[in-house]
């Protein structure tokens, strides 16, 4: 299967997998529980928590089209971020970075405050920063690459080497690109992990989470504990999951075309004082980003002049634009990172990664681009009167 290209990978997933009816599409199985065969005679499932059909459908297409050996499916994003703590104890630390979504980064440092674990929060392009916090000989670090909200990037290969030489496990959060754009595995990465609730979904109508080890035996241990704590996804998201999962590849292919004309009308816009968005050719990370993603994804954000009463104004005028968090669904999103996504960071958490009240960020949709260019022209325009 791995031999085909990640958009046949997408779109045939679970096809033709149908033994008894010949369905072309897998059903969903809803059933809790399995009827063993007789006497201590086990089938390939017994109880939904543990496994089911259609969510190993949808897990076995993520780990195809990230190239790894597990796939487990989980709740939600966070269930999945919630997962690799499994792997820590309480002498074990985490390195996280200081730029991190802000769910992830509110989970760490709560955990590590009850002593679970520790926990090193480092701005991962610092280079002595990254060397201070690896000489401590940390058991897993994450990276999320490009960061969120400012799409700064993390040569994810050159990180990854560094950390295994200290012998960390290194976790990538891939939830901004899906593994259409990125595949952490192939750079080396030993976890890859997705809000499936963004992009790989892309509808905003299911909550849910992935992970992919590239080890068997280290799948096989995650597995286990997410059986054990009873976080695996529902088949009713799994099934709608895959189902978003088989358009992902044209979705990304318009989001980012749209994201392009969005990036040169905002660089060239009188309101905007700066747009950080990794496919203009002055991004610092866009260097990393041609070698290390096979595009530059539809998330940006920008800073607006006039703070935020200017911000207010825009998000007021707005018409086709919806304020609301989340990204990586078919309709544009527009957000306030301090008092939204990053708003479990403490303020001095969000001025230490960059995190300013006049910074505005857009996940870029796929309705037509005039519509798109022509609401943010007018509310704009607005915002600086
Ligand atoms: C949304 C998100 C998460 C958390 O996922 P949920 O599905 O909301 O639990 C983790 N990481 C990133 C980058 C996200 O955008």
């Amino acid at each position: 299967m791995t031999s085909k290209k990640s958009a046949t990978l997408a779109v045939r997933a679970g096809i033709n997998s149908d033994k008894h009816h010949g369905a072309v599409i897998p059903a969903m199985h809803l059933s809790t529980t399995y009827a063993l065969k007789g006497f201590n005679e086990k089938r390939q499932f017994d109880y939904s928590r543990t496994g089911n059909p259609t969510r190993a459908t949808f897990g076995q297409a993520i780990a195809d089209l990230e190239q790894g050996a597990v796939g487990i499916v989980t709740s939600t994003g966070m269930s999945a971020v919630h997962l690799i703590c499994q792997l820590l104890n309480t002498k074990d630390s985490i390195v996280i970075p200081h730029d991190c979504y802000g769910g992830s980064y509110r989970l760490f440092t709560h955990l590590a405050k009850r002593g679970q674990f520790k926990v090193i929060v480092v701005d991962q392009n610092n280079e002595k920063a990254l060397a201070d916090a690896l000489s401590t000989k940390p058991k897993i670090v994450l990276l999320e690459s490009p960061s969120n909200p400012l799409l700064r990037l993390v040569d994810i290969e050159k990180v990854t080497k560094q950390c295994h030489t200290v012998g960390a496990l290194v976790a990538v959060d891939n939830t901004f690109l899906s593994p259409l754009l990125q595949q952490p595995l192939l750079l080396g990465a030993d976890i890859v992990f997705h809000s499936t609730t963004k992009y790989i979904n892309g509808h905003s109508d299911v909550v849910g989470g992935v992970l992919v080890t590239k080890d068997k035996t280290l799948g096989e241990e995650l597995a286990w504990w997410a059986n054990c704590i009873g976080i695996t996804g529902s088949p009713f998201d799994s099934y709608l999951a895959l189902r978003g999962l088989k358009t992902l590849p044209v979705r990304m292919k318009q989001h980012q075309i749209n994201a392009d004309h969005v990036a040169d009308y905002l660089k060239s816009h009188d309101a905007i004082e700066a747009v950080y968005f990794p496919g203009f050719t002055d991004h610092p990370g866009h260097e990393v980003a041609k070698r290390q993603q096979s595009g530059f994804g539809a998330m940006m954000s920008f800073e607006i002049k006039g703070g935020v009463e200017a911000v207010k104004i825009l998000f007021r005028k707005l018409e086709l634009f919806t304020l609301a968090q989340s990204l990586g669904g078919v309709e544009s999103l527009i957000s306030h990172p301090s008092t939204m996504t990053h708003a479990g960071m403490e303020i001095e958490a969000q001025i230490a990664a960059g995190i300013s009240q006049s910074l505005v960020r857009i996940s870029v949709g796929i309705e037509d681009i005039d519509d798109i260019i022509r609401d943010l022209g007018q509310a704009l325009s607005a915002s600086q009167l």
